[in-house]
C-alpha cells in the first residue's frame, strides 16, 4: 500500500476536525499538531484552551506549526461542531448511560465515508477529567481506544495519533477499492449539530410548557432523548418536520390559552 494520498483524498481529510475542549498543557497541543500532520489532518479547533498560544506547543508542534498556525480558537464545544453532520465523541471510560459506540477502526471507516458529504468532528476532552457527560451527548457516537482497564487513559497526543492514523488507513483502503462507508446516499443532507442544538431547546421548552418535563426534575430525559436521536441520524427535511410540529403544538397552547383568557373575561 503506498503512503501518499491522492489529491481529493487529501482535500477529503480537510473535512475531519479535531476538537481539543479545554486542553490545560499547551506541550499536549503541540503533540496533537504534529500528530495529526503525520497522518495528514490539518482542520484544528481548540475549544478554550488554558494556556494558548504558546511556546511549549510549537516546541512539541515541531514540523507541524503550520497546523498549530491554521488551528481556531473558540469559546464553546457548539462553536467547535456547529457545521458539522456527524460528531463523534472520544472517552476513556464508561459512562452511565452507554451511547452508541465504534472502535477506533469504525471511527476511521465512517468519518472517511461521511466526509465526503459533510464536515466530521472528533472531539477530545481534557487531561484531567475527559469531557463532561454534557459534552459527550452532544457526540452522535462514542470513541474507546481499547487499552488496559488498569490504566486506560492515553496521554491526550497519543489518543489523537491512534484516531488520525485509523483515519488515514481508511483513506488508504478506500483508495486502494475498499468500500468506504457512505452517508447511506440519502436525498437530504444530516442535520448538523448547532440546528441539533437549537431542535433539542425547542422540544425541551415544549414539553416543560405541556407540563411533561418537570424544569426542576429533569431527571435523564433529555440526555435519554438525545441519545434517540444520535441513533436516528436525522436529515434536514425530517428535522424541518419535527420544528414545524413544536411550532405547531406551541400556536396550539398559545390560542387555547387565549380563548381560555377571554372566556374567563366576560364572566
Ligand atoms: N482522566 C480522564 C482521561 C483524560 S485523557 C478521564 O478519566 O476521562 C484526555 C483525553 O484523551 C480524553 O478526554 C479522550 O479524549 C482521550 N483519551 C485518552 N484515553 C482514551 C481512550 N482509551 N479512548 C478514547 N479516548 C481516550
Amino acid at each position: 500500500m503506498a503512503d501518499s494520498l491522492q489529491p481529493q483524498s487529501r482535500e477529503r481529510m480537510q473535512k475531519v476536525r479535531i476538537v481539543l475542549v479545554n486542553t490545560s498543557h499547551p506541550g499536549n497541543i503541540g503533540g496533537v499538531a504534529r500528530a495529526m500532520k503525520n497522518m495528514g489532518m490539518s482542520s484544528l479547533y481548540l475549544v478554550e484552551p488554558k494556556e494558548y498560544p504558546a511556546d511549549k506547543a510549537v516546541w512539541r508542534a515541531s514540523n507541524a506549526v503550520d497546523v498549530l498556525d491554521g488551528a481556531i480558537v473558540v469559546n464553546s464545544l457548539d462553536e467547535a461542531i456547529a457545521d458539522c453532520g456527524l460528531v463523534v465523541g472520544t472517552s476513556a471510560r464508561d459512562r452511565r448511560i452507554p451511547w452508541p459506540m465504534l472502535t477506533p477502526r469504525q471511527c476511521g471507516e465512517r468519518a472517511w465515508g461521511e466526509a465526503e458529504s459533510h464536515d466530521v468532528a472528533l472531539v477530545f476532552g481534557r487531561e484531567d477529567r475527559g469531557l463532561t457527560n454534557e459534552e459527550l451527548q452532544k457526540c452522535h457516537y462514542h470513541v474507546h481506544i481499547p487499552s488496559n482497564p488498569d490504566y486506560s487513559s492515553l496521554n491526550l497526543g497519543a489518543a489523537v495519533q491512534v484516531l488520525a492514523y485509523e483515519m488515514r488507513l481508511a483513506a488508504l483502503e478506500a483508495e486502494q477499492g475498499g468500500a468506504a462507508l457512505q452517508y447511506n446516499d440519502w436525498d437530504q443532507p444530516p442535520v448538523k449539530a448547532e440546528a441539533l442544538e437549537h431542535y433539542f431547546n425547542h422540544l425541551q421548552q415544549t414539553l416543560e410548557k405541556v407540563g411533561f418535563l418537570e424544569p426542576d426534575n429533569p431527571r435523564q430525559t433529555m440526555t435519554r432523548l438525545r441519545r434517540l436521536y444520535s441513533r436516528v441520524r436525522m436529515d434536514e427535511m425530517e428535522m424541518n418536520i419535527l420544528r414545524g410540529v413544536l411550532t405547531a403544538m406551541q400556536n396550539y397552547i398559545y390560542y387555547t390559552d387565549k380563548k381560555l383568557e377571554g372566556g374567563d373575561s366576560k364572566e
